[in-house]
C-alpha cells in the first residue's frame, strides 16, 4: 500500500517534470530565436531588362537576414552572382543585380534569376528559415527606333504646330515629346501602326522652344529625336488700361462675391487685382485642366476647318496682350494680366458658331469667363467661349460644323457685349489667328498631314 502511493507521488512527479520540459521548450521555440517566418523577397515573376542598368531586389526578415544568394542561369549555364553572409543580420537588405561581366558563353534573351535568402532563426536544426524566388528576365538590349517623318514647317511664340513620326519597339512602354519648359505632350496614334501625331504649343511666356520625341521600352532603353522646326519669335501687345471706379465698384466688386471670404477686407483696388489675377489663375487653371485631355484612338485624319465663332465678329481685342491696369494716374499700376484670346463683337446676343465638330467637355459658370463653354477637337485642340449669355449645349452634348451652341453676352469680367474665344493644345491658351486662318491651316496641319500619309503608304 505504502509502496503504491509512493509510485504514484513519483509518477505524478515525473509527470510534472516533463510538462515543464515541454513547456520550457514551447517557451524556447516560440522566442524569437525560433521563430519560423520565412525572409521575403519582393521580385516579379518577370522582368523585361536591357542588362546595362543594374536592377534592385528588396529582401527583409522579421527577425534578421543570415546569407542571400543569387544566380544567373540561360538554361545551358549558371552563374552565381551574390552570396552574401552577414556578420551583423540585417533586417533588410537590398540586392543589386548586374549582369555578370563573365561567365556566360552564349548570350541568351531569356535568363532565370534565382534568389535564396536565409534567415537567422535556429529553426529546422538551426538551419534556420529560408526562401526562393525565381524571375524570369527577358533581355532586350534595342533601343525604340524613332523617326520624325514631317512636321510644320515652323513654329510661332505663342502657335501651335503639328508633328509625325514613327517609334516602334517590341515592348514599348512610354511615347511622348518632351520640351524645354517641362510638358510633355502625348502623342495620338495616326493612320497606321507604328505611326503618331502630336500638335504642340508654345506657350506665350517661354522665351525658348525646343522639342523632342521621348521613346522608353519596358526594358529600360531610351531613344531620343529631336524635332526641328523654323523658330518665329512674335511681339505682342502691351496696353494700359485706367480701372475706373465704375468697373471696379461694378464688375469687379460683383465677381468678388464669389469669393466672399477672400475678398471680404479687400480695399477696392486690391479687389480689381484679386480679381484679375488669383482668380483668373482660378478660372485658367480650371480651362488648363480640362483642355489638357488628349484621346488616345488611332486617328486617321484632321479635317480642321478656320473657326468663325461669330458670323460678323470684329476683333475688338486681341492674343498675347499685355494688360496694365492704372488706377487714378498713368504711373499708379494696381494690376497686370495676359489676354490669352481674341474678343470679337457684333450685335447682342448673337449666335456662337462651333466651326468644327466636336465633343462639349464644359458648360458652366467660370469666374472671369462669366457662362463658358468648352468644345474637344480631336488631337487635343479645344475651343473656349467665354461671357456667353446662354449656353444651349451641355457636358456631353455632341455638336456639328455650324452648329450655334451659345449666345454672346457681358458674364464674367466683360463690359460690354462681346464673346471671348480662346484656342487650346495639350492645355495651353495658343494663338486663335492661327486656327482662324484657311491658309495657315492648310499648310500647317492638312498639308503635313497628306504628307505623312503619302510617305507612310509608300
Ligand atoms: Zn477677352
Amino acid at each position: 500500500m505504502k509502496r503504491k502511493r509512493a509510485s504514484a507521488l513519483g509518477s505524478l512527479i515525473l509527470v510534472l517534470a516533463l510538462l515543464g520540459a515541454i513547456y520550457s521548450a514551447y517557451k524556447v521555440l516560440q522566442s524569437p530565436a525560433f521563430e519560423t517566418n520565412r525572409p521575403v523577397i519582393d521580385m516579379p515573376a518577370e522582368r523585361f531588362w536591357n542588362s546595362h542598368h543594374p536592377f534592385h531586389i528588396n529582401i527583409s526578415d522579421d527577425t534578421g537576414l543570415k546569407k542571400v544568394i543569387a544566380y544567373l542561369s540561360n538554361g545551358k549555364e549558371r552563374v552565381k552572382i551574390a552570396d552574401v553572409n552577414f556578420k551583423k543580420p540585417p533586417k533588410t537588405y537590398t540586392l543589386q543585380i548586374k549582369y555578370p561581366k563573365i561567365g556566360f558563353t552564349d548570350n541568351s534573351d531569356n535568363l532565370l534569376l534565382t534568389v535564396v535568402a536565409q534567415d537567422i532563426s535556429k529553426w529546422h536544426f538551426f538551419k534556420g528559415n529560408s526562401s526562393i524566388k525565381k524571375e524570369r528576365l527577358k533581355i532586350d538590349t534595342r533601343k525604340p527606333d524613332l523617326f520624325s517623318l514631317i512636321t510644320s514647317y515652323g513654329i510661332t511664340r505663342g502657335g501651335s504646330a503639328l508633328a509625325i513620326f514613327k517609334a516602334t519597339d517590341k515592348n514599348l512602354k512610354e511615347l511622348y515629346v518632351e520640351t524645354n519648359f517641362g510638358k510633355k505632350f502625348e502623342p495620338t496614334p495616326f493612320y497606321k501602326e507604328g505611326y503618331y501625331a502630336v500638335l504642340l504649343a508654345w506657350p506665350i511666356k517661354q522665351k525658348r522652344f525646343r522639342a523632342k520625341i521621348v521613346a522608353k521600352d519596358a526594358a529600360g532603353n531610351v531613344a531620343k529625336a529631336r524635332l526641328g522646326f523654323f523658330l518665329k519669335s512674335r511681339k505682342y501687345r502691351t496696353s494700359y488700361l485706367q480701372a475706373k471706379d465704375r468697373f471696379i465698384n461694378g464688375k469687379i466688386s460683383d465677381l468678388a462675391e464669389d469669393e466672399p471670404e477672400l475678398t471680404a477686407n479687400l480695399s477696392p483696388t486690391e479687389k480689381l487685382k484679386f480679381i484679375n489675377e488669383t482668380y483668373r489663375i482660378k478660372n485658367d487653371n480650371l480651362i488648363k485642366t480640362i483642355t489638357s485631355k488628349v484621346d488616345h484612338n488611332r486617328i486617321s485624319s484632321f479635317d480642321i476647318h478656320p473657326f468663325y465663332p461669330l458670323k460678323n465678329g470684329k476683333v475688338v481685342g486681341s492674343f498675347g496682350d499685355h494688360r496694365y491696369y492704372w488706377y487714378k494716374e498713368k504711373t499708379n499700376i494696381i494690376s497686370e494680366s495676359y489676354h490669352l484670346g481674341i474678343d470679337l463683337a457684333s450685335v447682342r446676343m448673337d449666335d456662337i458658331i462651333i466651326s468644327n465638330p466636336g465633343v462639349v467637355v464644359f458648360a458652366n459658370y467660370n469666374g472671369i469667363y462669366g457662362n463658358n463653354l468648352i468644345v474637344y477637337h480631336g488631337l487635343g485642340l479645344y475651343t473656349v467661349y467665354g461671357h456667353c449669355s446662354t449656353l444651349l449645349k451641355q457636358r456631353g452634348d455632341i455638336v456639328e460644323a455650324g452648329e450655334v451652341a451659345a449666345k454672346t453676352g457681358a458674364t464674367g469680367l466683360a463690359l460690354g457685349d462681346h464673346l471671348h474665344f480662346s484656342t487650346m493644345v495639350h492645355g495651353f491658351f495658343v494663338r486663335p489667328a492661327e486656327w482662324m486662318d484657311h491658309k495657315w491651316i492648310q499648310t500647317n496641319i492638312i498639308d503635313v498631314i497628306n504628307n505623312a500619309k503619302k510617305m507612310i503608304d509608300k
